[in-house]
């Protein structure tokens, strides 16, 4: 991991039962919670069907496909008999263009149904489509949501803060990139621009907000709100998994491979599953190489804190979205006794991820989104990987099995930056692969 390596770590302390109700940070997190958070949505979907003109066809739902690649799963190297591919498609969720629409959505909405129920605005029955009207738009025009965030996760929060009427503040990195901090301004959302990395825009963030008792700060190191948003994330999958007739248990096992910055999106979807599919679902987390701070907490232990730099690691890779030197502590408590495992992934082979998920299923997804590609190769294919399987008893069973890659964000991507990443990727496999000839003799 040191020296920036593709490693595969499997996690010791994975116990084989989920608990509905669990601790992380001195809060308590559970499938009730779970449950609210997408009961929470369905209230707001006739506010969201109104207010985003995209989200009329879904009736204000914001999901997302769960969609069959077998011709990736060739492609990657991988046979019929080691599982089928599918896709959870977040990189298509509307509006925000990435998975920080379930997390980001909820504790905004959140926070607005608080203050509306406060102000007297909502009562048994209310049709939440009122909040889209002036005088739910005066009571959120007295307050402040502010986030730091490398992007995405500004993206998700200004966008639905403006829309609500809130004041709108996004801290960002450095590393932020230009054409999202331009969308955000947009939307009419203030951005504050910060010279250190994402850990730095947080702090500073948190700081600022603290001084305005009127002002909600998202943190989304510490944040069960976040969380919760996309644990409800579980709740749909299963239906999507029953529609397609994929059973989920002993014998026909849940591979899912979720890319992780600080850990909050991966883990509130790893807690929403392991709560539904119990012991026949195992996630693993994908990070890049430079910035594995989630492999690292789970290494050392929740009573350390520890940051990438300390590892001689940059934190530098294009993966904006996965961006993050320290892990959040929160996701980390909860994920100690669920997680399966944490891989990590080089840039370059996020970018011919990138490609071949493009030539195979013309799908087009962003650099951080291809994390969860390299999940079933290091399963299959790496010691560590073959190990694990033989060890949880899943070899017999890998024909049925079937692996999940959720790819988390591309769809606001403009054109150039996409041709940009593509061009990279085609470049990084026209140098690995052997010409056909060479490999194939006759
Ligand atoms: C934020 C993000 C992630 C990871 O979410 P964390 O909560 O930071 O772990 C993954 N992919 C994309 C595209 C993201 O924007």
């Amino acid at each position: 991991m040191r020296q920036a390596q593709p490693v595969l770590w499997c996690n010791p302390s994975r116990l084989a039962t989920a608990p509905a109700q669990m601790q992380a940070l001195g809060k308590s997190i559970s499938q009730t919670d779970m449950l609210a958070a997408a009961a929470r949505f369905e209230r707001f979907a006739p506010f969201l069907a109104r207010r985003f003109p995209e989200l009329q066809a879904s009736q204000g739902r914001v999901e997302s496909g769960l969609l069959p690649a077998d011709a990736l799963f060739t492609a990657l190297g991988h046979r019929p008999d080691q599982g089928r591919l599918w896709i959870k498609a977040d990189h298509q969720l509307a509006v925000a263009g990435s998975i920080k629409a379930r997390g980001g959505f909820h504790e905004v909405l959140e926070w607005a149904e608080q203050l509306a129920a406060q102000a007297g605005l909502l009562g048994p029955g209310t049709d939440y489509a009122m909040l889209a009207e002036a005088p739910a738009r005066a009571l959120f025009g007295q307050y402040q949501v502010a986030v730091g965030s490398t992007g995405n996760l500004g993206m998700s929060i200004g966008i639905m803060a403006a829309a609500l009427g809130f004041q709108a503040v996004v801290h960002m990195s450095a590393e932020a990139k230009a054409w999202k901090k331009q969308r955000l301004r947009d939307h009419g959302v203030q951005v504050i621009e910060h010279a250190g990395d994402y850990e730095a825009a947080v702090a500073s963030g948190r700081a600022q907000a603290l001084a305005n008792p009127r002002c909600h700060f998202v943190d989304d190191e510490r944040s069960p709100s976040l969380l919760l948003g996309y644990s409800s994330a579980a709740l749909h999958l299963r239906r999507q998994l029953e529609q397609a007739q994929i059973v989920v248990d002993a014998e026909h096992p849940l591979l899912v491979y979720l890319p992780c910055g600080v850990g909050g999106a991966p883990a509130g979807i790893s807690f929403g599953l392991r709560q539904l599919f119990g012991d026949a679902v195992h996630c693993f987390f994908a990070e890049p190489v430079q910035s594995p701070c989630f492999l690292l907490q789970m290494m050392m232990g929740l009573d350390r804190h520890p940051s990438v730099y300390d590892f001689g690691l940059s934190n530098r890779t294009e993966a904006d979205g996965l961006a993050v030197p320290r892990a959040s502590r929160l996701a980390a408590e909860l994920m100690q006794p669920l997680l399966s495992g944490v891989c990590t992934v080089t840039d370059a082979t996020l970018f011919e991820h990138l490609v071949q998920v493009l030539d195979h299923t013309g799908l087009r997804i962003e650099p951080s989104a291809a994390a969860g590609f390299s999940g079933p190769g290091q399963l299959l294919h790496s010691a560590a990987g073959r190990d694990w399987l033989e060890r949880h008893g899943l070899r017999p069973h890998l024909a049925q099995a079937t692996h999940l890659v959720w790819t988390t964000g591309g769809r606001l991507l403009p054109a150039e930056e996409f041709q940009r990443f593509e061009q990279r990727g085609r470049q990084s496999l026209a140098r690995n692969t052997p010409h056909p000839t060479l490999e194939s003799p006759p």
